[in-house]
């Protein structure tokens, strides 16, 4: 994961770290090197050209020259942007309502199903919730099934409605028959397309409006780099989410989307996607994967 971002950022300050004695031209030229490294991770030059200031600012207004340790304080400052950048404070998701429910939404392909599974699981067994998951695809009679094969690895029940080609129905349907039951999550995954059309986000926003979920989540391949900040931004446009969901982490070696959807959507990253397999779930902190990247 990010690796490519860790090796360079790792060069970057390595002149710093250890030097007893910095000049501020060795903090220039560093702050230049992180730069570098941050566009090559994808993330939009914009943010990289802020994130850069705002540690020179720090920098000079900690006098960092003239500290003890200033290649220690530099990691630091980067460390604590980097974690700024990604989000600051951790968030969980709201399951105040009874029952919760939580809508996915993203492009086909992004993980929601799995994603979907995911947290079924995951709040099945560390939160001791009694989840239903409820299949809204009316176009893809695959994903459906999918979920059905999901929810049976997981113990989980699907609620899904094969003749019916009315997603909102389905989710309405979905919530009665929880409500009926005593599940207290709904899991509502939705249908995606390959990329962002009208006929998808008008969908969308008529489940989400008719529905009125409490948690509302974006889902994104992280790999897509730029693009995923792109689909983020046209997502929250019309639904306004509550938080992304970062998918397939496993396979992102640049860590542009990590890095940037947060400032570009202003919504958190609340979990991450590191794999194909129900327990590959974790929730996302912001200072633990600066940490990771900045090791
Ligand atoms: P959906 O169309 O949005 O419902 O996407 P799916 O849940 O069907 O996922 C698309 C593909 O991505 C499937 O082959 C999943 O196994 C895979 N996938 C989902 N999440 C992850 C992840 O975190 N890591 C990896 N490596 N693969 C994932």
């Amino acid at each position: 994961m990010f690796d490519n971002l860790s090796e360079k950022l790792d060069k970057a300050l390595h002149v710093l770290k250890g030097h007893g004695q910095i000049t501020e031209i060795n903090v220039a030229e560093t702050l230049k090197e992180v730069r570098r490294a941050l566009l090559d991770a994808d993330v939009n030059f914009k943010i990289a050209k802020e994130f850069t200031n705002t540690v020179k600012e720090k920098a000079l207004g900690q006098d960092v020259l003239t500290t003890l340790q200033p290649g220690q304080l530099m990691v630091k400052l980067v460390k604590d942007e980097l974690t700024q950048l990604m989000g600051g404070d951790v968030e969980g998701i709201n399951l105040s309502g009874t029952p919760s429910v939580v809508l996915m939404s993203g492009l086909q392909g992004s993980g929601k199903t799995t994603f979907s599974g995911k947290l079924a699981n995951y709040l099945k067994t560390k939160k001791t919730k009694k989840p239903l998951l409820v299949a809204c695809d009316v176009y893809r009679p695959a994903a459906v099934d999918q979920l059905h094969v999901v929810g049976e690895q997981i113990g989980v029940e699907v609620f899904s409605d094969r003749g019916n080609t009315d997603p909102v129905a389905i989710s309405k349907a979905g919530i009665a028959y929880a409500k009926a039951n005593g599940h207290n999550v709904v899991i509502i995954d939705t249908a995606g397309r390959l990329a962002v059309d009208e006929e998808m986000m008008n969908e969308i926003a008529n489940i989400h409006k008719a529905i009125q979920p409490q948690e509302t989540l974006f889902v994104v391949d992280a790999m897509t780099g730029q693009d995923a900040v792109n689909t983020a931004k046209a997502f929250n446009d019309i639904l306004n989410f509550d938080g992304v969901i970062l998918t397939k982490l496993d396979g992102d070696t640049r860590g542009g989307a990590a890095i940037s959807i947060k400032s570009v959507v202003n919504k958190p990253i609340k979990f991450i996607g590191t794999g194909e397999k129900m327990d590959a779930i974790d929730v996302f902190y912001p200072s633990r994967m600066a940490e990771r990247i900045l090791g």
